[in-house]
C-alpha cells in the first residue's frame, strides 16, 4: 500500500514540523556574511535569542546539531580530569556522559530508571558531601526526549545553592527550549545547550550555547584544547552582529521568523498550549489503556509522551504500519526502551487538530497491527481539551 497521499503527519519529538512561514523566510538568496544587510540580520537573532533563553547574557549560535553545542559547552568550560556530576534520566544523558568521559572527564552518573527526571535531592546530597568541591559542573538534561520527563530545573538550582557548591550548572535544553518554561538568568545557568528543530520550529543545523559570565571566565582558565567552538572567537565578531566563519545565512532567516511568531504568540501562551496538548495526549493514551512511561505528574513532558506497549507487541513493527496505513511517523524507542515504547511528539508548530489527526492515526495503527487496546483515546482527548479550554476561559473571564 502507497502511504505517500496526503499530509504527512511528523509527530516525532523533534525535527519538528517547519511552519509556512518559516519555510518563506528561508527560501531567499544567501547574501554577502561580511555586508550591511547580515549585519541587521545578525544582530536580530541574537537579540531575539535572548528573549526565548530568558537572558541578558550572550547567546552563541553554531551551524552545528544539538550534539555539537553540548561539545562547546564541554571544550568551553571544563579541563580533562575535572569531576562532574550528572544524571541518567535516559538516553540522552547517557550520550552527553560518553562524550564528558572521552573529553577526559571524571563522571559521577546518578543512576535513574529512564521513567522520571534528574533527582534535585540526590544532587544537593552528593554535592553536600562533596567539601572540597571536587565537582567542578552539574550537567541535566531538562527534558528527556527518550522517555517524555523533564527536570525541574529550578529546584535543582536551589538543590545546588542549599548545598552551598560553586559548581557550574549545564543544561541541555535540546528539546524544551520554545515548548516548555526555561529561564537561564533566574535558574542560574552557566551553559544553557540547545538547537534549531525542535521548539523552534526551523530545520536541524543550528547549535546554541546560552552562557553565564561564571561560564566566560571559567572559559578563560580552562585546559581544554578547541578552534571551531571557541566561544569568544565568536563573541568577538558578534558583538557588532558577525561571524567568525560562514554563518548559516538561511537558517538565521528562518530563526528570524520563529523568534517572531513565538513573540507574537507570547511564551506563556506557547508554554500553556504545548501543556494542553501534552495533557490530552496522556489522556487518549490511557483511554487506550497504555502506560504513559513518565511516572511523575510534575515531570509529564510538555514536549512529547512515550507509551509502554503491551507485553509481547513490538513498537517499532507498529510504527511501520501506522506509517504505511495513516502517514504518521512517531518516535521510535531508543537504547534500552527499543520496541517498548512510542513516542509521541507533540512540539512546536502543532495545533488541537493536527494532534487529534495524530492520535486517531495512532488509534487506527494499533487496530491495523493487532495491539489491544480500547477504543476512545480520541474522543478522550478531545473531552480533556474541552474541559481545559473551559477552565481558561473560566480563568479569563474572572
Ligand atoms: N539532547 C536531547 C535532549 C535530544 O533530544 C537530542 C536529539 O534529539 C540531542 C541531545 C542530540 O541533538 P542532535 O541530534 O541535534 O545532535
Amino acid at each position: 500500500m502507497s502511504h505517500s497521499q496526503g499530509q504527512h503527519f511528523l509527530q516525532i519529538p523533534g525535527p519538528s514540523p517547519v511552519p509556512e512561514r518559516v519555510m518563506r523566510a528561508m527560501d531567499r538568496q544567501v547574501i554577502d556574511h561580511r555586508g550591511p544587510t547580515f549585519q541587521k540580520l545578525g544582530q536580530d537573532v541574537l537579540a531575539g535569542c535572548q528573549l526565548v533563553f530568558k537572558t541578558k547574557q550572550p547567546v552563541i549560535i553554531f551551524p552545528s546539531s544539538g550534539t555539537g553545542a553540548w561539545e562547546a559547552a564541554i571544550v568551553n568550560t571544563l579541563s580533562p580530569g575535572d569531576k562532574v556530576l550528572m544524571c541518567e534520566t535516559g538516553h540522552f544523558a547517557t550520550l552527553w556522559q560518553q562524550m564528558a568521559k572521552r573529553f577526559g572527564l571524571e563522571v559521577e552518573f546518578l543512576p535513574g530508571d529512564w521513567r522520571r527526571g534528574a533527582d534535585a535531592a540526590a544532587i544537593e546530597a552528593k554535592l553536600a558531601e562533596d567539601k572540597t568541591h571536587s565537582f567542578k559542573a552539574v550537567m541535566v538534561v531538562h527534558n528527556e526526549t527518550s522517555t517524555g520527563a523533564t527536570s525541574r530545573i529550578g529546584a535543582i538550582r536551589k538543590a545546588i545553592d542549599n548545598a552551598k557548591h560553586p559548581a557550574l550548572f549545564l543544561v541541555d535544553t535540546i528539546s524544551s527550549l520554545g515548548s516548555v518554561d526555561f529561564r537561564h538568568d533566574e535558574w542560574g545557568v552557566d551553559v544553557t545547550v540547545s538547537c534549531s528543530q525542535k521548539g523552534l520550529m526551523l530545520p536541524p543545523g543550528l547549535g546554541f550555547n546560552a552562557i553565564s559570565e561564571k561560564a566566560r571566565a571559567a572559559a578563560k582558565t580552562n585546559k581544554m584544547p578547541r578552534s571551531y567552538w571557541d566561544w569568544e572567537e565568536m563573541l568577538k565578531p558578534n558583538a557588532s552582529g558577525f561571524f567568525p566563519y560562514t554563518p548559516a545565512t538561511t537558517l538565521l532567516y528562518g530563526l528570524q521568523e520563529a523568534l517572531a511568531m513565538l513573540q507574537e504568540e507570547g511564551l506563556d501562551q506557547v508554554f500553556r498550549r504545548h501543556h494542553r496538548l501534552a495533557a490530552a495526549t496522556r489522556a487518549a493514551v490511557r483511554a487506550w489503556g497504555l502506560e504513559v512511561l513518565c511516572v511523575e505528574p510534575s515531570e509529564y513532558s510538555p514536549v512529547l509522551t512515550a507509551a509502554l506497549m503491551p507485553e509481547g507487541h513490538d513498537a517499532d513493527r507498529f510504527r511501520k504500519i501506522t506509517l504505511e496505513t495513516c502517514n504518521l511517523s512517531l518516535g521510535t524507542g531508543l537504547a534500552k526502551l527499543a520496541g517498548k515504547v512510542f513516542r509521541i511528539g507533540h512540539l512546536g508548530d502543532c495545533n488541537e487538530v493536527v494532534l487529534l489527526g495524530a492520535l486517531a492515526g495512532i488509534e487506527r495503527g494499533l487496530s491495523a497491527a493487532g495491539v489491544p487496546h480500547k477504543p476512545g483515546g480520541v474522543t478522550a482527548a478531545i473531552a480533556d481539551l474541552a474541559g481545559r479550554n473551559d477552565v481558561e476561559a473560566t480563568l479569563a473571564a474572572e
